[in-house]
């Protein structure tokens, strides 16, 4: 009697549990008691397993992952910071609010977190919990996949030093510069007949130009040490010296030139991506600049000064000098000037210009609508310079909502975008469609 009221009780706990109808179901489709048990364990709340290599071995993301909410903190300024390595993450997610500027002054961690949660609509909290982990860790791993499948196909790859502690791996910062080198038409020949930072050699040698010192340094093949002047010597001069890569301006560690003892603390305005190819970009426009083979296919002279001649006085020495007295041809000029600081003189001018083709073609391409100079700028780099490509990106959005917010040209071309923080790069360099625009 005993057995048959405990037999009786199993079963009811049984149908009660997880309902009768769907056991049924189980015994007459003849499916097994292991498959029916394990759809119970699985009603449990499970512990995340994290795939990122970034969180993977982290102490405190593990213990998110098995269900404890992390308190975030406001301060990030320690590269050992579970906050700082935050930062790191959503930077290599696109993100721009890095830094206090993008949020009033407001720490940026609990900034950048929420936007996250935002996008995923999850709750706004102080705590970091495992639901938002799951997420950030999800498209980290995606993220990780696709830079390291882009990293092997880019050259220098192979020069990379690790990146610091709690920073973007190197493979994210070989796809950043395959990502926007590799979208450059093959021919871009850039100062010294370097092309488009593609190889180990046009690498090497865009190092040593500096592109304004912003790609980075050389540091020794065991990345224990600066190359001696001989062996930089004997690098540039005839490729006999190896090298190591370190790049002292993406990586907040390695900023004032700390490749070899990354410092404890970082500076509090972290760069994000698009800053950085921005900056790149703008960079490299300066050496395509000073390479004139690029800018002479209309007719000599130099292009620069034909380009610089849109909207410069341009000095008589011109083209041997590339110099303009920097006066400005008309004084009501904010429409044809793509920023303010191109305003500077002929250089900046090619140097924003460039930059907004590549990385703000919507944006170029919209405002040149209303200018016949800024219309003659593009139509410049378009011909002249990207062999008639023309990029389909940046978008609109970002410069109605700057247009609906300020009067006045931003400094930089970048502002347009960074200005808000609720904005995520795609790193994507969509090329135009010919059909969708005619001027
Ligand atoms: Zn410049």
């Amino acid at each position: 009697m005993k057995k048959i009221i405990i037999i009786f009780a199993i079963v009811a706990i049984l149908v009660l549990g997880i309902g009768g109808s769907y056991l049924m179901s189980y015994f007459f489709s003849g499916t097994n008691y292991a498959s029916i048990f394990s759809s119970i364990i699985n009603t449990k709340p499970s512990i995340l397993v994290l795939k990122s290599s970034f969180f993977k071995n982290d102490p405190i993301a593990v213990s998110i992952a098995k269900g404890n909410d992390y308190l975030l903190s406001d301060s990030f300024e320690h590269i050992n910071s579970f906050e700082f390595k935050l930062l790191s993450a959503f930077k290599q997610l696109g993100f721009v609010g890095l830094g206090y500027s993008a949020y009033d002054g407001q720490s940026p961690v609990s900034g950048a977190v929420n936007y996250f949660r935002k996008i995923h609509s999850i709750r706004a909290s102080n705590y970091l919990d495992k639901k938002t982990l799951e997420f950030l860790d999800k498209e980290l791993a995606q993220r990780e996949i696709n830079d390291k499948k882009v990293a092997t196909t880019y050259p220098p790859f192979s020069k990379f030093m690790d990146s610091p502690i709690n920073e973007p791996p190197k493979e994210h910062l070989a796809m950043l510069l395959a990502g926007l080198f590799g979208s450059l038409p093959k021919n871009i020949t850039s100062f010294e007949g370097c092309h488009n930072v593609w190889t180990v050699e046009e690498f090497r040698d865009s190092l040593s130009y500096g592109l304004g010192g912003n790609l980075g340094r050389f540091i020794s093949e065991d990345s224990t040490r600066y190359l001696t002047p001989q062996e930089y010597n004997d690098l540039i001069s005839n490729n006999q010296t190896d090298f190591k890569y370190c790049n002292d301006l993406y990586y907040s560690a390695n900023q004032l030139d700390n490749c070899l003892t990354p410092a404890l603390h970082v500076n509090t305005q972290i760069m994000s991506d698009f800053d950085y190819i921005y900056t790149v970009t703008h960079e490299f426009g300066h050496s395509v600049a000073f390479n004139s083979d690029n800018l002479t296919d209309v007719s000599k002279p130099s292009g620069i000064c034909l380009f610089g001649g849109i909207s410069f006085v341009m000095d008589s020495s011109c083209p041997a000098g590339h110099v303009s007295i920097s006066d400005k041809k008309r004084v009501d000029n904010n429409g044809e000037f793509i920023s303010e600081y191109a305003k500077t003189n002929q250089d900046e001018d090619f140097a924003e210009s460039f930059s907004a083709y590549v990385l703000a073609g919507d944006v170029f391409r919209e405002r040149a609508k209303s200018n016949s100079y800024l219309k003659q700028k593009y139509d410049f780099l378009k011909n002249n310079v990207f062999d008639k490509r023309e990029f389909d990106t940046g978008g609109l959005e970002r410069y109605e909502l700057w247009n609906s917010k300020h009067n006045s040209l931003p400094n930089v071309v970048r502002d347009y975008f960074t200005q808000e923080s609720s904005w995520v790069w795609d790193y994507k360099y969509n090329i135009l469609k010919q059909s969708k625009w005619f001027f």
